[in-house]
C-alpha cells in the first residue's frame, strides 16, 4: 500500500516519534529504550481444513512494558507483517499513555484472508493461534490482552477467552484475557461502538477548540459539515453513523476496498452498511454514483476526512492533491511521516490515530476492569442513586405546592432526571471524559509552545513524557 519511495510504517512511525523527541530532554538511553520493540514472536502452525493440513503465519509484538499487562488488537487480514505489527504495537504504547490506560503497548495478526473461510473454519485457526499465544502466557489477563481489530470482532475474542478458560480452568480472571467479547460472553456495553464513538468524541472536542479551528480554518459546528471516509468497517461505520445522525453532518462519499459511493446530496450510512452486509459490496447501491477508483475520493473537496481503513493510503503519491482541511485517523497509521509533511506544510490538520482512534482501547480498559471486579458497572449505586433522586423531586413537588407556587417538574426533566446510569451511559461518560480530558493535554502543548506546530508532535510529546515518567518511578 505505501509507495516503495517511502519508508515502512514502522519507520514512518520512528520518524514521528524521532520528530518528538528531538523536542524533548530524556535522560541518555531512554530514547532508545522507549522507542525500540520489545519483542516479536512469530509463530506458523497448522490447520488441518478441507483435507488438508495448512499453514498459517501470526505475529504478537510487545512494544513496552513499562505497564502491565500490555495490551493491543488482533488483525486478520492478508498484508499483516512484522513491521506492521510491531509499528501497530509502539501506537499502542503512545495511545495507553495519552488516554491514560495503564497498559504497555502490543498488537497481533494473523496473515490471512477471513473471507475465504467459513464460520467453523475461522473457529479452529483462531483457537489454534489463540492455544500458541496462550501457552507463551502472549495473551493472559495480567500480561497481555487482546481486543479486536481489522477482520476480528467479538465472535473472535469469544473464541479466544473460551480457548484461555480451557487451558486455564482454576484462572478465576480468564475473562479478562481478551476485551471486545459479546456482552453476555463478559463483554461490555458500548465496547463495539467504541472506537467510532470516540472518533465523535474527538471531534466534539476538536470543534470546542476554538484556536484549532481557527488553524482548520473552520467554522461553525459539525452539523452540515462535509464528511468523506473511508472503510466502512467497524470503526468507520460507527463514526459516520453518530456523526450523521447525532450531529447533522452529511457524509459525501464512501470509500470501501472495490470502489466508492459519492452523493454530494448525502449518504445513508446505515442503507450502505446494510447494502454491504446484504451484497458483500457496495457495487449496486442505489442514490449514488458509483467510483471505481475509489481511493481517488480521498481528494474530494470536504470539510472532513476520516480515513477508516488501513494505514499508509495518504502518501507521497497522493498527500499534495488531498483538499480537507481536517483528517481525522480513525485507523493507524493512515498517512505516513512523508505525506504528513507535505499536510503539515499546506496548514491541514491532522488529529492523530494515537488519539483519535483511543475510544477503542479506552472502552476496553472499563471491559478489562469490569471483569476483574467481576460485577457490571453501576449494579450497586443505580437504585441508590434514584432513590436520592426521587428524594429531591418529592421535596421541591412539596414545596411547591406548600407555598401555593404550583411549578409542575416536566415529566421530561423527572424521567431524565430520575434514571440512574446504567452501564452504557456509564461507559459513555468515560469514554467522553476520556477523550476530553486528552485532548486537552495534546491542544495546550499545540497551541503554547512555539516548537510545536501539529497535534500528532503534540500527542507524542504528551505519551512519551508519560511513559518517560512511568520508566523513571522504575527507577530504570
Ligand atoms: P474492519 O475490518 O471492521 O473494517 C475495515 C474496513 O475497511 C472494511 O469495511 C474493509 O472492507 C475496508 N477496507 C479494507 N481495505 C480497504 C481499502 N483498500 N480501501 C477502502 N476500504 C478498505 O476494521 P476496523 O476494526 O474498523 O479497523 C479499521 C482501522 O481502525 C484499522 O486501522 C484498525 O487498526 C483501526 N482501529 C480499530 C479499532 C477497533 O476497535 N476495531 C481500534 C483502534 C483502531
Amino acid at each position: 500500500m505505501i509507495p516503495e519511495n517511502e519508508p515502512s510504517f514502522r519507520e514512518s512511525v520512528d520518524i514521528m516519534f524521532n520528530r518528538a523527541v528531538a523536542l524533548m530532554d530524556l535522560p541518555p538511553g531512554l530514547e532508545e529504550k522507549i522507542r525500540v520493540c520489545n519483542a516479536t514472536y512469530t509463530v506458523r502452525f497448522g490447520v488441518r481444513l478441507r483435507g488438508k493440513i495448512q499453514t498459517f503465519t501470526g505475529y504478537r509484538s510487545v512494544h513496552s512494558e513499562h505497564m502491565e499487562p500490555v495490551k493491543g488488537g488482533i488483525r486478520y487480514a492478508t498484508g499483516v507483517n512484522q513491521d506492521e505489527v510491531e509499528a501497530l504495537a509502539a501506537l499502542m504504547t503512545y495511545k495507553c499513555a495519552l488516554v491514560e490506560a495503564p497498559f504497555g503497548g502490543s498488537k497481533g495478526g494473523l496473515c490471512i484472508d477471513p473471507r475465504e473461510y467459513d464460520e467453523h473454519e475461522l473457529e479452529q485457526i483462531t483457537r489454534r493461534f489463540a492455544y500458541e499465544l496462550i501457552k507463551r502466557d502472549m495473551i493472559n489477563p495480567a500480561q497481555n490482552v487482546p481486543a479486536p481489530d481489522m477482520g476480528t470482532g467479538e465472535r473472535e475474542m469469544a473464541w479466544i477467552a473460551d480457548q484461555y478458560k480451557r487451558m486455564n480452568t482454576t484462572d478465576i480472571n480468564g475473562v479478562a484475557c481478551v476485551t471486545g467479547k459479546p456482552t453476555n460472553g463478559g463483554g461490555i456495553q458500548g465496547r463495539t461502538e467504541a472506537t467510532g464513538r470516540g472518533v465523535q468524541y474527538a471531534l466534539h472536542a476538536f470543534f470546542r477548540d476554538a484556536e484549532g479551528m481557527k488553524k482548520a480554518g473552520l467554522e461553525g459546528t459539525l452539523d452540515g459539515k462535509r464528511v468523506v471516509v473511508q472503510g466502512l468497517g467497524n470503526v468507520g461505520y460507527h463514526a459516520a453513523k453518530f456523526l450523521s445522525e447525532e450531529d447533522g453532518c452529511v457524509v459525501t462519499a464512501i470509500i470501501e476496498r472495490d470502489g466508492a459511493l459519492h452523493n454530494e446530496d448525502g449518504l445513508d450510512v446505515e442503507a450502505v452498511h446494510q447494502w454491504i452486509t446484504k451484497h458483500g459490496t457496495i457495487k449496486g447501491f442505489p442514490d449514488a454514483q458509483m467510483q471505481e477508483e475509489g481511493a481517488k475520493l480521498l481528494e474530494a473537496d470536504c470539510d472532513i476526512l476520516i480515513p477508516a481503513a488501513l494505514e499508509g493510503v495518504i502518501n507521497l503519491g497522493n498527500a499534495d492533491r488531498v483538499k480537507a482541511p481536517l483528517i481525522i485517523e480513525a485507523a493507524n497509521g493512515p498517512v505516513t511521516a512523508g505525506a504528513d509533511e507535505i499536510l503539515c506544510r499546506k496548514g491541514k490538520v491532522m488529529i492523530p490515530d494515537m488519539y483519535a482512534n483511543a475510544g477503542g482501547v479506552t472502552v476496553s480498559y472499563f471491559e478489562w476492569v469490569k471483569n476483574l471486579s467481576h460485577i457490571r458497572f453501576g449494579r450497586m449505586q443505580r437504585r441508590q442513586e434514584e432513590m436520592r433522586h426521587q428524594l429531591v423531586v418529592d421535596e421541591l413537588e412539596r414545596l411547591s405546592a406548600d407555598s401555593g407556587i404550583g411549578w409542575q417538574l416536566s415529566p421530561n426533566f423527572k424521567e431524565k432526571y430520575l434514571r440512574g446510569a446504567g452501564e452504557l451511559e456509564l461507559v459513555r461518560s468515560g469514554l467522553d471524559d476520556t477523550m476530553q480530558t486528552a485532548y486537552q493535554s495534546m491542544a495546550h502543548v499545540w497551541h503554547n509552545r512555539e516548537d510545536v506546530n501539529d497535534l500528532r508532535t503534540a500527542a507524542y510529546l504528551v505519551s512519551i513524557e508519560k511513559v518517560a515518567a512511568s520508566y523513571r518511578a522504575k527507577g530504570l
